[in-house]
């Protein structure tokens, strides 16, 4: 099973990005089509809202390659993303007339999987640069370089760079065998979720932290409990705004849960039994006293259950 958002389709050119001859000549080909964003919406096909809308450079005559994007390219086509806010009304209005503004988690596992990749980048790309508009150095404005792959400042004293930043975030499948000869799962919920979910716990890693070291620090933090035994899954890119989520499992020498230290609602351990009868996030649904819900399914914690619910992650 692959993970929505990752499986890039495209070429990301890294060692090209560089040469401005070559961006140019990528930028002013005819077949070259664009990844919209406006205020964090990717753009979609009006009368099939699971495929992006992919403009030509003839539907966007106002626009440079100073402002655009490089994501990469396949054998025929190089695609870009642009930041629509960028535009002026007059270009603005006649874009709308050609798709639809979604958010891309709402439509998350749905989508086809290279749209998915390509359009979690165009996202986190350009989300990047509307919150780095400036030097973190010293404040001065810094301008788009390396086809939208790196800033530098515009102070000449100055000249830092900056590049996309991504923040890692674990997150965790928590297991324990009990006395009962049944092993548990660790699941919690936040208090804003919808009735019912419950998800794997997760956190931000410290500067000056080990992966493992997050999740165990986590975990108690959140829970109470104290793991072990930190063994790697796999991660999710997830710009939302701008994470990798670092899968893990860990197994737990602890049981009494103590949620009162952080901010989950309740946390809970649950059997293999127990996750047969989770309902999907997405259905409509409303729970039943006692009835839960999994996490949304294009994410990594959706992953993480059902792998282990399946005995393919994990000791027990
Ligand atoms: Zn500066």
């Amino acid at each position: 099973m692959s993970l929505i958002y990752t499986g890039m389709p495209l070429d990301r050119c890294t060692n090209q990005r560089k040469n401005k001859d070559w961006l140019n000549s990528q930028f002013n080909s005819d077949n070259t089509l664009f990844a919209l964003i406006r205020d964090g919406d990717n753009f979609f096909q009006r009368d099939n809202p699971l495929l992006p809308v992919y403009l030509r450079p003839d539907q966007l005559p106002g626009i440079s390659v100073n402002s655009c994007v490089f994501l990469g390219r396949d054998e025929s086509v190089a695609i870009f993303a642009l930041d629509c806010n960028k535009l002026n009304f007059a270009e603005s209005q006649a874009i709308e007339q050609l798709g639809v503004w979604r958010q891309l988690r709402q439509l998350g596992s749905a989508l086809p999987a290279a749209d998915a990749a390509i359009q979690a980048l165009a996202k986190g790309l350009v989300y990047w640069h509307r919150t780095h508009l400036y030097c973190g150095k010293c404040g001065c404005l810094s301008q788009l370089i390396e086809a939208g792959h790196a800033r530098r400042c515009t102070n000449s004293d100055c000249r830092n760079m900056s590049f996309p930043r991504t923040d890692p975030a674990v997150i965790m499948l928590v297991e324990r065998m009990f006395d009962d000869g049944i092993a548990r799962c660790l699941l919690g919920r936040q208090q804003n979720w919808p009735p019912g979910v419950y998800s794997t716990l997760a956190g931000f890693v410290d500067p000056g932290e080990s992966l493992e070291e997050a999740v165990i620090r986590e975990v108690d933090e959140e829970s109470g409990i104290k793991v072990q035994d930190v063994t790697y899954v796999r991660s999710q890119p997830w710009p939302f705004p701008a994470s990798i989520m670092l899968g893990f499992t860990a197994v737990a020498h602890t049981q009494e849960i103590d949620v009162s230290n952080d901010d989950l609602e309740t946390a809970q351990w649950f059997s293999r039994e127990q996750l047969q009868h989770f309902a999907s996030k997405e259905s409509s649904d409303s729970p039943q006293p006692g009835q839960y819900k999994s996490s949304s399914s294009d994410s990594i914690s959706h992953y993480l259950i059902q792998a282990w619910k399946n005995r393919e992650i994990g000791r027990y």
